[in-house]
């Protein structure tokens, strides 16, 4: 089991800790309930296809609390993004708050992106905050949204437009759940993944194409658990460094946008069913790749070697319709990204693996763009 620290301000000794390894049921009980020395109780938030599959972890966790004679409490919501919702929040909040449970309660966010979002923001606005601990299941969970502390939850008329930055108080990434994911939710986390070699460090994109040109399939990858421990880890520290100098989304936490602009605009198209976040971003770095290409930003050795990978990780799940017919319904969605500035659409692109900045491009331009490349 490795150590890490997440600094949430400048300041050396603020954060939280995270730890990796494998099988860490037993170490989180110890840490988080058996040495929890304030706690009054515990509420443990997951779906239910988790409550299905690791009924006997959470029946581990719950025997912690009962050794200390303290309550604990199991939230079941259903899977999917329709949970992240504030009725669901209220409904949570309501049944802890009618079970007594008070502002020493400890919030244990079993789950993927949707129960870590949910219930981090039920525990930022629970008697005004009390503490909670993710523990990620999903490969995209572990190198992406448990880290950075944003919380929040879906309104009808967009993503996350309810949040808060509220940190947890530790991070468990723990190997063992990735077993069991489907391979969606494989392709998914690998997206992030990549993008954050792509963004800043060539060493992790290159342990990818290592792992992947073995032609190992995302099952096999996980039998071989200290590649994968690398790779999450690298992955990690990633998006560490870029949260850590830029806790409040100012700057340099733009750069967690490659292939999002693009990314976006196709989840809208395709309604947000026919593909999954993973897989419109991993196409969205491919077509942002290009636009760099086009505008003498990227060379074509390393635009090759990005689409080469991210062509093989997306053979190993399903491929996406060519979005060709529809350019003028993406430049719409594009024109409502939120980083735009007055009327240029953001972009981050890559110079090269490892390196990528912010470009504003004039929508004709764009167009222009997606004409001469034929997307
Ligand atoms: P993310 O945003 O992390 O992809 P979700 O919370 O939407 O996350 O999870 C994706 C799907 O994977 C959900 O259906 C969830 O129930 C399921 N899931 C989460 N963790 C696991 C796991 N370890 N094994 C199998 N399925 C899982
Ligand atoms: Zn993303």
């Amino acid at each position: 089991m490795e150590k890490q620290w997440i600094k949430t301000s400048s300041k050396k000794q603020e954060g939280y800790p995270l730890w990796i390894g494998q099988d860490l049921t037993e170490k989180i009980i110890q840490r988080e309930i058996t040495e929890s020395q304030e706690t009054t109780g515990w509420v443990l938030v997951t779906d239910q296809n988790i409550q299905r599959i690791y009924q006997q972890k959470i029946q581990d966790l719950e025997a912690g609390a009962k050794n200390k004679s303290l309550p604990f409490l199991t939230l079941v919501i259903p899977p999917g993004e329709s949970s992240k919702s504030l009725q669901k929040v209220e409904e949570l909040a309501g049944v802890i708050a009618g079970k007594d449970f008070g502002r020493k309660t400890k919030i244990l966010a079993l789950g993927g992106g949707v129960v870590g979002d949910l219930a981090g923001f039920l525990a930022s606005i629970y008697m005004r905050g009390v503490e909670y601990v993710q523990i990620p299941t999903t490969l995209l969970a572990q190198v992406d949204s448990s880290i950075g502390g944003k919380t929040g939850v879906n309104l009808f008329e967009g993503k996350n437009l309810l949040g808060s930055f509220y940190p947890p108080c530790s991070v468990w990434i723990d190997e063992d759940f990735l077993t069991t994911l489907e391979i969606k939710d494989w392709v998914n986390g690998y997206g992030e993944l990549l993008k954050h070699g792509v963004l800043k460090d060539e060493g992790l994109f290159k342990a990818i194409e290592d792992q992947l040109d073995q032609n190992r399939t995302f099952n096999r990858i996980s039998e071989a658990p200290a590649e994968l421990t690398a790779i999450i880890l690298r992955g990690i520290t990633v998006k560490k460094e870029i949260i850590e100098a830029d806790e409040k989304e100012q700057g340099l936490r733009k750069l967690l946008n490659y292939g999002h602009t693009f990314g976006h605009a196709l989840e809208a198209l395709y309604q947000y069913e026919g593909c999954s976040h993973g897989e419109a971003v991993l196409k969205g770095m491919v077509y942002e790749a290009e636009i760099a290409v086009c505008l003498g930003l990227l060379n074509n050795e390393d635009f090759s070697r990005i689409r080469n990978l991210i062509d093989g990780i997306l053979k190993r799940g399903r491929d996406l319709p060519s979005p060709t017919k529809n350019i003028e319904d993406l430049i719409g969605f594009m024109k409502r990204d939120k980083k735009n500035r007055g009327n240029e659409i953001s972009f981050i692109l890559p110079e090269k693996i490892g390196k990528t900045r912010e470009v504003f491009l004039k929508e004709e331009d764009l167009r222009r763009i997606f004409f001469k490349r034929k997307f």
